[in-house]
């Protein structure tokens, strides 16, 4: 069975009948794979999963796509219905507000801002995106109360700040990180890639590529990180890279010298579209 609730209201009154704990999957939309995997996974553990489905403001910095971003609810709910066919008698409420003041009413002033993580890499580039991110998630777990939420692994660095703010405030939810779903030819998904042209995408490659090839030079080990670096310093070189650098995957610390696991992290420019990717490998 599905839902879809557009006031806030609604989703109290909802909120309250439910007799099972409540997984939840928070996205802004235009739904694509990566989104239903998080769905999927939440549908595997939870007979009741919420889904909202918000373009939250606040994590758009006034030269973003805010006003462009994609929003496609109708073909949303036909995605989420025809997923839940594969899970009969469970139930899923798609929280999709359509006015941002059922999420943040006009005296809501607060935001959220978790220290460090917040304003490194993707957070320098764009001032606020991490605060707004965070404030939204806060609001949304407040109104739900979910025992879980799924956050895919694609935006590594929101994944982290998210674990972070579930720590310092002490919240009764599990953050679950979920792996990137990509095309075949390793892309991403991602609702901004429909910014693409035909010759931009297949350009776009460049970014799975590199990073395939970075893994590959460090092959769990750390004695070639060295090459691996001098690898990336050649390849930035392209100014078409926002940033392409190696963080341990638990501190998101530059320094690996006790890494167990790195993330290797890129953004790609591809004229107006900033393209997001990282990939993990497990070192000695
Ligand atoms: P968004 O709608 O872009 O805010 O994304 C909502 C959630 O879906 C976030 O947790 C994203 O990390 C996740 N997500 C987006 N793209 C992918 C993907 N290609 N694979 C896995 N998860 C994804």
């Amino acid at each position: 069975m599905i839902k879809c609730l557009k006031k806030t209201s609604e989703l109290l009154l909802e909120r309250e009948k439910e007799i099972s704990p409540v997984g939840f999957v928070p996205t802004m939309g235009n739904l694509h794979q990566g989104h239903i995997s998080l769905l999927e996974e939440a549908l595997k553990e939870f007979k009741v999963v919420y889904f909202s489905i918000f373009v939250n403001p606040k994590q758009f910095g006034p030269t973003e796509d805010f006003h462009r971003y994609p929003r496609t609810l109708q073909n949303d709910l036909l995605l989420i219905e025809e997923s839940i066919k594969n899970f009969p008698g469970l139930k899923v409420v798609v929280f999709a507000p359509e006015n941002p003041e059922e999420i943040f009413p006009p005296a809501h002033k607060d935001v959220l801002s978790v220290s460090g993580l917040s304003t490194v890499l993707e957070g320098k580039i764009r001032p606020g995106h991490f605060d707004g991110v965070a404030t939204v998630v806060y609001r949304l777990f407040h109104l739900i109360k979910p025992t879980k939420a799924y956050f895919g692994l694609k935006d590594f660095q929101q994944y982290l700040v998210i674990k972070q703010m579930v720590k310092d405030l002490s919240l009764p939810i599990k953050i679950q990180g979920m792996p990137i779903i990509r095309e075949a030819q390793g892309l991403a998904l991602s609702s901004r890639n429909q910014y693409l042209s035909s010759e931009q995408k297949s350009l776009s490659l460049v970014l799975f590529k590199t990073l395939s090839k970075i893994k590959e030079i460090i092959d769990h080990k750390k004695i070639n990180l060295p090459k691996a670096k001098l690898f990336i310093e050649d390849t930035i070189k392209d100014p078409k890279w926002n940033y392409l650098v190696l963080r341990d995957s638990e501190t998101f610390q530059e320094d690996l010298t006790l890494s167990t696991n790195i993330t290797i992290l890129a953004v790609y420019q591809m004229g107006t579209t900033r393209l997001l990717d990282n990939m993990q490998v497990e070192v000695q």
